[in-house]
């Protein structure tokens, strides 16, 4: 299963797999409390009474339940969320465990092992196969050492019915998440047609929807407290265009794209801001490490040989604010306009 992926890529696919199944995850987890709660009245009708001894067991879900909906408002990650999870559904078959302990007629117990099934089986939706594997035949070894002490009438009933059903849902499980790989491939195409341009294999605007806080106009945290900006500007491309036609242009253009990036670091973010110029976001970079960046940029551009014609770039670099990006990034424009004006090919910043 996922083979010849990096782990970076598995990561990257169980936590894509957790996020699309998210909520229908939370309302699983809800529900089946709530469901195992509820069977607190079958339990009445057991006893043809108020069956007090079974309600705190039927109802200890519930206290459990109040901090996995405050942790699942704050948590994301599936290597927390999707164990709790199953920490949860597992609660939910000891609490029913606990309610048969005080059962006159345990033989019914099956059954309910049965639907817990059900449950475990929705869980894996958000799951690694390995992480549903374990949980589901956990089912077993529950049934097992609460035989200890609760004696099943039916035991053997329970694990022939049982064993099968937790084979035959971890083999789905192994399905469904081949079914997720296409998928994934499909969103992950799909990403990049969004957030590639399309020339210069750079980034183009969108990504910024992906650096920023949701809402704001600021850099995630995740960027650094230092994060540096470079504007760079082609020199006097309307004369290359002009002089060697667009098509040349194109390819200068590609190859620009590529002299900026083979000198950058895989977490820098390079972004075709318009025409013939980029913005590079340098993250955790201090002011200083900027401006050598700028300056290896502007060297590479200008040592390439484009087989077509010389091509130098101008740059202007600023330290982000920690404000409106845009404004950062009209800051750096202003430096690279004096780049211009102090003759082209060369790096122009604000004084710290
Ligand atoms: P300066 O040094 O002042 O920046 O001069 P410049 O000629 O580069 O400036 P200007 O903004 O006047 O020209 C930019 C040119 O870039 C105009 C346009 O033809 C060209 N251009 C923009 N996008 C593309 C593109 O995708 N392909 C090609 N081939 N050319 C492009
Ligand atoms: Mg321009
Ligand atoms: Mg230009």
């Amino acid at each position: 299963m996922l083979k010849g992926w990096t782990k970076e890529e598995k990561d990257s696919f169980w936590q894509s797999k957790y996020n699309y199944y998210r909520k229908f995850n939370f309302y699983v987890v809800v529900l089946s409390c709530i469901s195992s709660v509820s069977y607190w009245i079958s339990d009445c009708q057991l006893f043809d009474r108020i069956a007090w001894e079974t309600l705190l067991p039927r109802c200890f879900i519930l206290f459990l339940l109040v901090p996995f909906v405050l942790i699942y408002r704050k948590v994301t990650d599936y290597r927390i969320m999707v164990p709790y999870s199953y920490f949860m559904v597992h609660a939910i078959m000891w609490g029913t465990i606990w309610a048969i302990v005080y059962l006159p007629d345990r033989t019914h117990a099956s059954e309910g092992f049965i639907i817990m099934h059900l449950m475990f089986f929705a869980v894996a939706f958000c799951a690694p196969w390995k992480y549903s594997t374990i949980a589901h035949c956990l089912i077993i070894g529950n049934i097992l050492i609460s035989n200890l002490f609760n004696h099943y009438e039916n035991l053997d009933l329970m694990l022939s019915l049982g064993i099968p059903c937790v084979v035959a849902i971890c083999a789905l499980n192994v399905v469904m998440t081949n079914v997720y790989v296409d998928q994934f491939r499909t969103k992950q195409r799909l990403e990049e047609t969004l957030t590639i341009d399309g020339l210069t294999k750079v980034y183009n605007r969108n990504i910024f929807e992906h650096i920023l806080v949701p809402g704001t106009k600021q850099f995630i945290p995740g960027l650094g407290d230092e994060i540096g900006i470079i504007m760079i500007d082609i020199d006097l491309f309307k004369a290359v265009n002009d002089t060697f036609g667009h098509e040349a242009g194109d390819e200068i253009l590609k190859q620009v794209a590529n002299a900026i990036q083979n000198v950058l670091r895989r977490t820098d973010v390079v972004v075709r801001w318009g025409g013939e110029e980029f913005v590079v976001v340098l993250p955790r970079c201090p002011m200083e490490k900027a401006l050598y960046i700028a300056e290896i940029i502007r060297k590479n551009v200008e040592e390439t040989d484009y087989q077509i014609c010389r091509v130098t770039i101008s740059l202007g670099v600023v330290a982000y604010d920690g404000a409106d990006y845009l404004t950062s990034i009209g800051e750096a424009d202003k430096y690279l306009y004096q780049a211009k004006q102090a003759g082209r090919n060369c790096v122009r910043n604000q004084e710290i």
